[in-house]
């Protein structure tokens, strides 16, 4: 079972939690399975029989797909982006639960949440560019930073050339906490996301050692600069709507 958070702008609440469960793997199929769901409840029964309910904003069964997925929050993270807000979707649970899932997606026919929303990012903003029903000229620009969180250790997957132990998070007055150094690279469509994603990846810890074992001990955060320009005709200097979507594979 993992638990996904957003933090897009809604009528009710800015956060809002999910929660899916996964298939039964071979180890557990044994196991009774104590959890249902209905809606948006989790319902768990102990083996006296006695059930306590959970609700939340979304609750995904183990039928639940990738697309379901994407069409509750990750549209949601698109539709704040194009808004001008920024997002943050992480899911946390424990080791095995199918965060990297969730996240990442298991093969390229069964893509997660993250390559879907880079590739509309992509597609919308295709469609939108031009003139809108202002008058005015808009244009995109998609920028992306990728690091890893081991150890304590602040890494820039997107340059190893900056062979600084760890970077430093510091707090700007205006737009909070970033990394100081972390390089962000513009990209032109959605396969040079996959390309730069891919390269990120056999620079984490995990590329080098045990697989499973390090990648519970590694944080990546993935983060989109969405900039919208937007040129009004009678104004001289077009003005930028920025939005950061952060995009974060926990450890755990
Ligand atoms: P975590 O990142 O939380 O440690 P993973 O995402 O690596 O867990 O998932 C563990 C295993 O379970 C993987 O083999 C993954 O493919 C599988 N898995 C996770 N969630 C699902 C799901 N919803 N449907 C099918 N397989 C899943
Ligand atoms: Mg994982």
């Amino acid at each position: 079972m993992s638990f996904i958070n957003s933090i897009p702008t809604s009528e009710k609440s800015s956060i809002k939690v999910a929660v899916r469960i996964r298939p039964l793997n071979k180890k557990e199929s044994s196991t009774a399975n104590i959890i249902t769901t209905s809606n948006e409840k989790i319902i768990i029964t102990d083996s006296s029989n006695k059930s306590k309910n959970f609700t939340y904003d979304y609750v995904y069964d183990v039928n639940s797909t990738q697309d379901d997925i994407y069409n509750d929050i990750g549209k949601h993270v698109i539709t704040n982006a194009f808004k001008g807000y920024n997002s943050c979707v992480f899911a946390y649970g424990i080791t095995g639960s199918g965060k990297s899932y969730t996240m990442m997606g298991g093969s390229s026919f069964d893509k997660g949440l993250i390559p879907r929303i880079c590739q509309s990012l992509f597609d919308l903003q295709n469609t939108h560019d031009g003139i809108d029903k202002h008058n005015c000229q808009i244009t995109y620009q998609i920028e992306l930073s990728y690091m890893e969180i081991y150890s304590e250790q602040v890494k820039d997957l997107l340059n190893p050339s900056n062979d600084k132990s760890s970077l430093d998070v510091r707090q700007h007055p205006e737009t909070g906490p970033y990394v100081d150094g972390l390089k962000q690279i513009l990209v032109e469509d959605y396969l040079s996301i996959k390309r730069i994603i891919s390269k990120g990846d056999t620079r984490r810890h995990t590329a080098s050692t045990d697989m499973n074992d390090c990648s519970s001990r590694s944080h990546a955060i993935l983060t989109i600069y969405f900039t919208q320009i937007v040129q009004e005709a009678d104004i001289a200097k077009p003005r930028e709507i920025v939005s950061k979507i952060n995009l974060v594979d926990l450890a755990g």
